[in-house]
C-alpha cells in the first residue's frame, strides 16, 4: 500500500462507519456512566476491541492501579451500579472485570519494531441530569439518559466512539504500521479523580515515546469548516478537596460557650479562601462547590462539609494556593477548637503540548487529510484535564505529546444540560487525525528509533 493508498483508506474507512459511530455514540449517551461507573460503556468497547482482532485488551487491574483511584463510591453503590450495567447490556463476558468499580479499557496492537504510540479516549458522564426540554435533540431522538442524574455533557460519548472508529480504521492498515499502538479509554475525567493517575501508576506510559488526546470543543471564532486545533497549552493544574470540620454540639442559647462551633470556622475558611493574595506569576483560581451543615437553628453546628478546588496555570501556582489553603483550614478550625479531615478527590498537572508534534498534526491534515487546521497551533484552556498525566508522562520520557481540540457545532455549553455537538463532522475528523497522524509517526524513519 502506497502512503496515497493509506490516506484513501483511512480517509474512506472513517467515512463509511461514521453512521454506525454515530448510532453507537447515541447508545452511550442513552447509557450515560459516570465516574468509576463506566461498566456496560467498557464492557461494549472490550467486546468491539476483540472482535477487531486487536492484539491484547486490557480490562481491570490490568488497566489500573485500584487504590490510586480517589472519590470511589462505597461497595453498595457499586454493586448496585454493576446490577444496572448488566441490566443495560452490558457484555457478559467482559463486564466482571469493571467489579467494583474497575472500569477502562485498553487495547493494543503489536506491529513489530518501532516507537509505542498511545491515544486517550475518556469515557465518562458528569454527575448531572439531562435536560428534558422536547426540542433538546437527545429527547426529540429519543436517546437522551435513562439514567437519572448522568448525562454525557462535555462529549465523552463522542471520545469513546472515536475510540472505536480509530480501533476500525487502524486494522484496515494494520499492514502498514509499526511499533506498538495503545488505545487508552480512561475512566474517571470529570472531577479528574485519578483515572489517568491510575493508568499512569500500571506502567502503561514507562515506554509510550508519542501520545495524542483530544477533546470536542465548539468552534469560535475559527474559519467555517475548520476540523481542529493541533493542540493546548495553558491548561490549569488543579486539585480538589473534600473537608469535614467536627466542631461539639451544644444548646445555641443554654450554654453557647462551651460549644466548638464548625460552621463558624467553614463560613471563616470560605472567606479566607477567597482572600489568597493572588500570585503575580500568573493566574489563580479557587472555588467553593458545596457546603454541607446538618444541624439545627438552636444548636450549635458540630459538623459541617465543604468541598473546594484550587487551580494554577502551573503547577508550582497549584501548590501555592493549596499550600495558602492548607494553613487556613489548619487555623481557622483551631480558633473553634474544632478539628478537621482533609481528602484529596481529584487533581491534574498543567501541560504544555509539544511543538514537533503540532506541526506532524498540521501538515497529515493539511496535506494527507484534507482538514482544515486552526490558523493558531494551540488553544488555551481555563479548564483542567488528567490527560495532563499522559501527557507529561511521554514528554518525561523525551517523546511527544499533545491534546487536540477537534471543533464542532454546539448547542448550550459543555457541562449544560441542554449540551449537544455535531457528531457527524466531528468522530470522522477526530478519527481521520488521530490515524494519520500515527501513520505518519510510524512510517517515519525518525520516529521508528526512539525510546525513552
Ligand atoms: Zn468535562
Ligand atoms: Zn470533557
Amino acid at each position: 500500500m502506497t502512503r496515497k493508498e493509506a490516506f484513501q483508506t483511512i480517509i474512506g474507512t472513517a467515512e463509511a462507519i461514521t453512521p454506525k459511530l454515530v448510532e453507537e455514540r447515541h447508545d452511550f449517551h442513552k447509557y450515560a456512566e459516570g465516574g468509576w461507573f463506566e461498566m456496560r460503556t467498557t464492557s461494549l468497547i472490550a467486546r468491539r476491541l476483540t472482535n477487531l482482532g486487536f492484539d491484547e485488551v486490557l480490562l481491570g487491574d490490568q488497566v489500573m492501579k485500584r487504590d490510586v483511584r480517589m472519590s470511589v463510591p462505597s461497595d453498595e453503590v457499586l454493586d448496585a451500579e454493576y446490577a444496572r450495567a448488566l441490566a443495560q447490556g452490558a457484555d457478559p463476558e467482559f463486564v466482571p472485570y469493571t467489579k467494583g468499580g474497575m472500569t477502562g479499557c485498553i487495547g493494543i496492537l503489536h506491529c513489530g519494531d518501532g516507537p509505542v504510540v498511545g491515544m486517550r479516549f475518556d469515557i465518562d458522564a458528569l454527575g448531572i441530569p439531562e435536560s428534558t426540554d422536547p426540542d433538546h435533540m437527545p429527547c426529540r431522538l429519543g436517546y437522551a439518559s435513562v439514567n437519572n442524574g448522568f448525562m454525557h455533557a462535555c462529549g465523552h460519548d463522542s471520545h469513546a466512539v472515536i475510540g472505536l472508529g480509530v480501533a476500525e480504521v487502524l486494522m484496515k492498515i494494520r499492514d502498514e504500521l509499526h511499533g506498538t499502538i495503545k488505545l487508552i479509554f480512561q475512566p474517571h475525567e470529570e472531577g479528574v479523580a485519578g483515572g489517568a493517575q491510575a493508568i499512569v501508576a500500571n506502567g502503561h506510559l514507562d515506554d509510550m515515546m508519542y501520545m495524542i488526546g483530544s477533546h470536542a470543543t465548539k468552534r469560535k471564532n475559527e474559519a467555517p469548516g475548520t476540523a481542529l486545533v493541533p493542540g493546548m497549552h495553558g491548561s490549569l493544574a488543579t486539585s480538589k478537596w473534600g473537608l469535614v470540620i467536627h466542631g461539639h454540639s451544644v444548646h445555641a442559647a443554654g450554654c453557647p460557650e462551651l460549644g466548638h462551633d464548625a460552621l463558624l470556622a467553614a463560613a471563616t475558611i470560605i472567606l479566607e479562601l477567597n482572600a489568597i493574595a493572588r500570585h503575580s506569576a500568573g493566574a489563580t483560581r479557587i472555588g467553593i462547590g458545596k457546603v454541607r451543615d446538618d444541624s439545627v437553628v438552636n444548636a450549635i453546628s458540630d459538623e459541617v462539609h465543604l468541598d473546594f478546588e484550587i487551580r494554577g496555570q502551573t503547577n508550582e501556582l497549584c501548590d501555592y494556593m493549596l499550600g495558602k489553603a492548607k494553613r487556613i483550614i489548619e487555623h481557622s478550625c483551631a480558633m473553634q477548637e474544632c478539628t478537621y479531615e482533609l481528602v484529596c478527590k481529584g487533581a491534574a498537572e498543567s501541560f504544555v503540548s509539544s511543538a514537533p508534534l503540532l506541526k506532524r498534526i498540521r501538515r497529515v491534515c493539511t496535506e494527507d487529510l484534507g482538514l482544515l487546521v486552526s490558523a493558531e497551533d494551540s488553544m488555551k484552556g481555563g479548564g483542567s484535564e488528567d490527560c495532563s498525566y499522559f501527557i507529561n508522562k511521554v514528554q518525561a520520557n523525551g517523546g511527544e505529546s499533545t491534546f487536540m481540540r477537534v471543533l464542532t457545532d454546539m448547542t448550550g455549553v459543555a457541562h449544560a444540560r441542554n449540551y449537544n455537538i455535531d457528531n457527524e463532522v466531528l468522530i470522522p475528523n477526530a478519527v481521520k487525525a488521530f490515524c494519520g497522524t500515527v501513520y505518519d509517526i510510524v512510517n517515519d524513519p525518525d520516529a521508528l528509533i526512539k525510546k525513552p
